[in-house]
Parts: C-alpha cells; structure tokens; sequence
C-alpha cells in the first residue's frame, strides 16, 4: 500500500496525523542551509522561496487537492516539487512541456533528489511511440531497400547499427540522425501501423518496454503530449499512466493549453497519406505482390496528395501561416481535389480488402485507411451557413508547408476536458510555471485551465533584479507597424551590442523580421569596422546555434519565437537581450481570431481576457532568458513604443521582474561593458537608474 493511500484511508487518526506531520518537517528540512539538498547538491544554497513552495506541494498532495503555482527564476521549483513528491510516496506523474525538461528531469534533477534523500524508488521516463524505435518496421525497411534519397539511406545505417547498441531504443539518444529526418517515420510505429501482441518483436520491443517500466514504477516522467494523449483517451499510451497517477505534477503549465488544443482537436495531413502510400508500396510488394497493382495504386495517391497542395496554392494559402478553412478563396479547387484524392484511397482499400488475410500488417493498413477517410470527410463538412460566433467551439485550418499540408479542427476552449479529467480522480495536482499570472493575477490562466477558485500561490524570483537588470526603453521609436521597423531595430540596438562585445539575443516576434534585422546588424557591424559573430536563425538547428552562441563568447542571436522559451546560458555568455515588439498572437490567425469573435460575442473582453495573458506569457519567457544566477548581470531592450503609450502598457511593465529602468543609451552601454572580473558588483551610478513613467 502506498503512503498516501494509507494516510487517506486512515485520514484522521492520530498517527496519521504524526506520520504527516514528521514527513512534513522532513521536506522543510531537506531544503535548509545543513539539509539533504546542502549535502548532496554542489552549489544548493537555502532559498525561503523554495522551502515554502515544497511545503505547499506537500500539503496540496496530503489533501489530494490542486495547486497552481508560480515561481519566479531561481526559486528552484523542479526540487521544490521533486522533494515532496518523492518523500510522500505513491504514483507520481511530473509531466514536462518540452522533451529537453523531460530528459532534465529525469537524467539530472530526480536522481540527484533521491540520492540527497536516501530514497529508493523506482523511476521511469515515457516519451510518445514515434519516439522509440520500431523494430519491425526497421526490419522491413531495412529488407525492402525502397529508399531513394542518399540521406535516407545514409541515416539507416545510422539506425540499424543504433538499434543493436541502444537499450532504451529512444531516438534523442542518437545525435546522428536529426529530428526532423525523413527516415524516422519508416522506423517508427503509429498506433494505427503497430502489430501489437502479433508482432514478432513484442517482448523485446522498446515501446512495449518502456511502457511496462512506466506502468511499473513509482515516479514517471512523462510529457505533456503524452499526458494529453492519455487525457484526451486517444490511446497512445494505452498505458493509462494519469487514472492510476495519485499525484500528477506539470511542469512548464504555460503550455498546456495550446498543447491541449492539438489533443483535443482532429485532424490529418498530406504526410500521414503519403506515409499511409508508401508502407502500402512496401507491404504490398512484400507480402501480396500479385494482390493489386501496388505501384500504380500508390502512385494515384502521392498524384493526387500533390494536386491538393497544388489547389492550396492556388488558393491563398502561405506557407508556416495558418489560414481558417473558409478563408480558402472561398475554397476554390481545394474540396475537389481532396474529394479526387479520397477516390485513390478507396481504391486503395479495396485493393488490401481483397488480400484481406494474407500477411498481419497488410490487414493492418485496413483499419487505417478507413479511420483516416473518416476524418478527412468529416472534417471537410463545413455547415451550409457558418454558425454565429457565439455557437462555434471549433475552428477548421490549413497549415500548408513545403510539400505538405496539415488540416485540423482547434476547439476554442479546452476548459471543460481539464475540469471533467480533474473532477473524475482522487488525485493531487500541481501546475506550475515562471509564467502563469497577468499583473499577478491567476484568473487568465485559471480560467482557460477550467480550473477556476483553485488555490494559487506565487513566489517572486529570489534574484536581485534592480540591482542586476537594467531595462532599457530607447526613446524615440516608431510604431512596430512602421515599414523599416527591423532595420530600426537593428540601429537601435547596435550601439548596446557593441557596448557589450556581444553576449545577446535579439529576439524578434515574427520569423519575417529576424532576416531583416540580421541583414542590418551585418551592414552596421561591416561600417563600423567592428565586426561580430552573427548568428541568425535558419543557419543551423536550435541546439547547434545555442552551442556554438556559447562557443563564440561574443556573438550576437538573432531568432524568433524558439528562442524566447526553455535556453539556459548563464553567467556573463549572456549579457544583452533585445526584444522588437511585443508578442501578441496575430489576429488574423484562425484560431486566435475565431476565439475573438467568440469572447466578444459573449460580452467578454478578448484582449484582456486572452491577447494580453498570453502575450505577456510569451514576454516573459524571452525576459527570463537574462538573469540565470545570482551573479548574471545584463540589459533588457524592448523597443515597443506601446509599452509606454498605451494603457495595458502598465499592466505589461508591472507583469516584468523589478528591473532598474533607462531611457539613456549612455547608461544602458555603460551597464553592459564587460566585467574585468567575475564579480565587481553593479557600478554604483546605476543603482538609481533612471524611472521611466
Ligand atoms: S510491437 Fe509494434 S512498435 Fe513494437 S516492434 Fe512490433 S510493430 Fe513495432
């Protein structure tokens, strides 16, 4: 029997009660200055912040209630959730935004916990099916030698020689082979395409595996597609991790609602058919190659996959910008075509209809195909009229990418699945971010999350802001909607760059202004004579740039929306950050203006409501990135005018950590001249920088 199921059967006697009470006073021990954490933990120092928001977890978990809770950067809330957690025992679910924070979590901060406790328990990470291996599907691929492109065929060497080495059969373990490589889903399974206990690989399949380990261990890390996915009852875990979870701990919350919106929606994509056409190629052909006439069938539906993305187009759509369904030039040839490429489907499943029989994973694509048809045709029938605003829940859109595209329905509110999942179990829940509150108020998040009157608890960041941050507000600049406004960014910001020999991010809000602003900094950089390593988004992944921004020590980042979330560069490798505009959600997105229309025809106020929490969420993100530690130091240039201007500008500026503030270039480059020395302290004409109004 687990801890917390004896102490809520016994709840009420008096050992419960001592027992409670001693494991209470072992959490807020664990985080003073001579405690576990101090003993363990190079570099742990005690942080009140910390220790009261451990103790609040651990009453929230005693209770089975919910909490929701922010903590500024530095509190420490991983450990501040982690101590708890694993002191009060029972089945723990921590669930994390970002596969980077899942691996954290589990490769450094929970064992590091257990061992700073002594504790013994038994830990486990799951990660989604696409992430591991498929055995058979490498197997076949491996036999069927169908790849035509040399960096396919390349990355399988990769892959087969990884799957005899690897233990675990996670992807991330293999650098070689990046993320978004083609092959991955040749050697990965579906729910739809896995032969489940008919695979001949079944005891020794990593998903299999990694999903018994999970089922059976006492703390889980997860992610929150996954979470998701087993809330949303769409089987990919098929584990049902969350209903036998007594404590379920998120992480990174901020995300959760627009993850939930991908879960809780439908859809399908021009890749899903043509990755559906080529594993019926190669299983026809393996297993059935008088059956049909494979080749010919297939090739019909990548014709037709081709012709929809042709009619798309032609249709308006951009590519990376959503466009709402009914936007679709009125929907042009685009419901035609779509209607010519389901015809290739059909034929397509009367084709492995009649081989109905003949190998497992032929009689598999059956299924698979019927389940696809069915969204596709139910997501493309739009009602006659369009509903009135205030009756719409969903909103349809087309993502159209290179040679893709990605059809889905957003429900409008994901309110109601998290109160119905949260209402159905006797659980603990704990949600928590350094990002939940507009203007310190929760209402915003709580609402959305459909969990409002939960109890909410902020703790601020133990960071000496005024003392290590400047803002900086340049004076004068122009409207964000001002055709140059890049390339003032650019000149804005050149002097504090070079003031600073680099160290900086600039962070623009669109993927469109990042080139401009690179272009500009590179022209300003060459005139003055003063050149510095420029790195700009596009150049390379995500994780190569970060490197090799670390790497350089004086570079200058420029890049958009990925880089304002989940980087971690501390100490003086960071100095500087630069943010364009204010990153508030275009209003011409579907989702974004379907949700408007409906606030507003519900007599609420969108912008308050919606546009300005997650703006700010989004803004404080990229803030965040500045001050790491104690000792970082740096500036933060934001150059949107309407912070002073206009009057949610207030709201924004009291949603910020207390920075010093300047108008004055000459401060704001002062602030930022390199340190001699690791530690001198902030020069004293900056402790009372000048107040912007
Ligand atoms: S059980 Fe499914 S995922 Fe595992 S090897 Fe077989 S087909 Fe692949």
């Amino acid at each position: 029997m687990s801890a917390i199921q004896s102490q809520s059967e016994n709840s009420g006697t008096r050992e419960n009660l001592d027992e409670v009470g001693q494991r209470r006073r072992t959490v807020a021990a664990a985080f003073s200055a001579g405690g576990a954490l101090a003993g363990a933990i190079a570099g742990f120092r005690e942080r009140p912040s910390q220790q009261q928001m451990a103790l609040a977890v651990f009453d929230t978990i005693a209770q089975r209630a919910t909490l929701v809770a922010e903590a500024g950067t530095g509190t420490g809330k991983t450990l501040a959730y982690l101590v708890p957690a694993v002191l009060a025992g029972g089945k723990v679910l921590v669930s994390a935004g970002t596969k980077t924070l899942q691996d954290q979590i589990f490769d450094k901060d929970l064992p590091a916990v257990c061992r700073a406790l002594g504790a013994r328990v038994d830990t486990a990470i799951l990660k989604g099916r696409q992430n591991y291996l498929c055995r058979l599907r490498l197997e076949r691929t491996l036999a069927a030698g169908m790849l035509d492109s040399p960096a396919d065929v390349h990355a399988l060497q990769h892959i087969s020689r990884f799957a005899r080495l690897t233990q675990s059969g996670d992807r991330a373990e293999l650098a070689q082979v990046p993320e978004g490589a083609s092959i991955w889903p040749a050697v990965t399974s579906t729910r739809e395409n896995c032969l489940g206990g008919e695979c001949q690989h079944f005891e020794s399949c990593f998903v299999v595996r990694a999903r018994r380990h999970a089922l059976a261990a006492d703390i889980v890390v997860v992610n929150h597609h996954l979470l998701l996915a087993d809330m949303a009852l769409r089987e990919e875990t098929d584990s049902e991790l969350l209903p036998n979870a007594d404590v379920v701990i998120v992480d990174e919350a901020h995300h959760l609602t627009k993850i939930a919106a991908e879960f809780f929606g439908e859809g399908w994509s021009l890749q899903q058919v043509t990755e559906l056409a080529a594993d019926a190629l190669r299983v026809g052909l393996q297993s059935a190659a008088d059956g049909a006439q494979w080749p010919d069938l297939v090739r019909s539906i990548d014709n037709a996959a081709r012709a929809v993305r042709l009619s798309l187009a032609e249709g308006g759509t951009t590519r990376r910008v959503r466009l709402a369904y009914d936007r679709l030039a009125a929907r042009g040839s685009a419901p035609a075509a779509i209607r010519a490429l389901d015809r290739t489907l059909v034929a397509l499943q009367d084709a492995v209809g009649q081989n109905h029989g003949r190998e497992a994973e032929l009689d598999l694509l059956l299924p698979r195909i019927q389940r696809l048809r069915q969204i596709m045709q139910a997501w493309h029938q739009v009602p006659p009229d369009r509903p009135a605003a205030a009756d719409l829940d969903a909103v349809r859109w087309i993502l159209a990418t290179g040679q893709g595209a990605q059809f889905q329905t957003t429900p409008l509110s994901c309110a109601e699945p998290f109160a119905r999942a949260r209402e159905q179990r006797q659980q603990a829940w704990i949600l928590t971010s350094a990002t939940l509150t507009t203007a310190q108020r929760f209402e915003p998040f709580l609402n959305e999350i459909g969990l409002p009157g939960s109890a909410a608890l902020r703790w601020d960041s133990p960071f000496d802001f005024a003392r290590q941050a400047l803002l900086y507000l340049p004076t004068p600049m122009p409207s964000p909607q001002a055709e140059h406004f890049p390339e003032l960014v650019a000149e804005a910001a050149w002097p504090i760059l070079r003031a600073s020999r680099g160290r900086a991010f600039v962070l623009c809000s669109t993927l469109r202004a990042v080139p401009r602003v690179a272009r500009r900094l590179r022209e300003l950089m060459d005139a003055s004579g003063d050149p510095l390593p420029l790195l700009v988004q596009g150049d390379d992944n995500r994780r190569a740039m970060l490197g090799e921004f670390r790497r350089l020590g004086e570079a200058v980042l420029v890049g958009s929306v990925s880089f304002w979330e989940g980087i971690d560069v501390r100490g003086d490798a960071l100095s500087v950050v630069v943010i364009d505009k204010l990153p508030f959600a275009p209003p011409d997105d579907p989702v974004v203006e379907a949700r408007i229309r409906q606030m507003k025809a519900q007599g609420r106020n969108p912008f308050y409501e919606y546009q300005l929490p997650h703006a700010l969420t989004l803004l404080r993100q990229g803030v965040g990135r500045l001050i790491r530690g104690d000792n970082d130091r740096g500036v933060l240039m934001i150059l949107d005018e309407r912070l002073l201007s206009r009057s949610y500008g207030k709201t924004i500026l009291a949603s910020l950590p207390p920075f010093s503030r300047t108008r004055s270039e000459a401060d704001a480059c002062a602030f930022v001249q390199p340190r001699p020395s690791p530690e001198p302290g902030p020069p004293e004409r900056f402790e009372g920088a000048e107040k912007v109004q």
